[in-house]
């Protein structure tokens, strides 16, 4: 039985006061969740507060990126001990954004999530397709490949300490979300893919979906079963929307062990 997991991405947003207004709503707000997991990935310069007032709680933190070499002349990157200092538990991996706005490919997202690894963090790796590719029948060819970038480089069992998240690209904030049925079927075979090389990492690493999440559509989401959770951009930003999708979370992690017991 996998725990579902709610991961908050704020991408480039936050202040000072903002975050602490919103931290302070959702330790709150999660308190007495017990039946999920939930991070929020932070901006590095807000790494710092956000470690500060999570402590102690039942939300974990993390950040959005990180560069795969320790310390060295790179001006304006983050090694994975840095992340560490500061308390993070898991790294966003291979945003969407990032391989198309900053010329991330499969490679460095590999080089990456191996760092994260061997710091200790857990790599919260993201596959999709864009709407052309998926319009042209290749989601499963992209995704495949995307997958394909770890499971060849480093073999299945690099997935006992990560998360897959599933991002379909015409679904990252577009107010246009994937249906339940849509994602199961990627997630479906993301998990098949997996299996074909080790059924028992299959069965036990959590696959999240992304993509215009919202407080509405996040039960139905979490309902099918293989979507283990979500990674949630634009409702992170929002107290009285990132709570509600934590909720659907627990609830549909009970109503999956209720389901396990009958
Ligand atoms: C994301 O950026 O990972 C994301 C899923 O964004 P949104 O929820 O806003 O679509």
């Amino acid at each position: 039985m996998r725990r579902k997991l709610v991961v908050g991405n704020w991408k480039m947003n936050g202040s000072i006061a903002i975050n602490k207004a919103l931290l302070e709503a959702l330790i709150a707000g999660v308190r007495k969740l017990d039946n999920s997991d939930y991070v929020v990935c932070a901006p590095y310069p807000y790494l710092c507060q956000t470690q500060q007032l999570l402590q102690g709680t039942n939300i974990a933190w993390g950040a959005q990126n990180l560069c795969s070499t320790d310390n060295g002349a790179l001006t304006g990157a983050v090694a994975p001990h840095m992340l560490v200092d500061y308390g993070c538990r898991y790294v966003i991996i291979g945003h969407s954004e990032r391989r198309a706005l900053f010329h991330e490919t499969d490679d460095t997202a590999a080089a990456r999530f191996l760092a994260a690894q061997g710091a200790g963090i857990t790599p919260i790796f993201c596959m999709g397709e864009s709407a052309e590719e998926r319009d042209s029948d290749w989601t499963e060819y992209i995704v495949g490949r995307q997958l394909d970038s770890l499971i060849r480089r480093f073999g299945p069992y690099v997935l006992n300490n990560a998360v897959l998240a599933y991002e379909p690209l015409w679904a990252v904030g577009s107010d246009q979300p994937a249906t339940p049925e849509q994602a199961q079927e990627v997630h479906t075979f993301i998990r098949k893919r997996i299996a074909r090389c080790d059924a028992e990492v299959a069965a036990h690493v959590r696959i999240l979906y992304g993509g215009s999440v919202t407080a509405e559509n996040a039960e139905g989401l979490f309902r099918m079963p293989d979507i283990d959770g979500g990674l949630i951009g634009r409702a992170s930003l929002r107290a009285e929307d990132f709570i509600p999708i934590c909720r659907a979370a627990d609830a549909t992690t009970v109503q999956g062990l209720e389901a396990l017991i009958a």
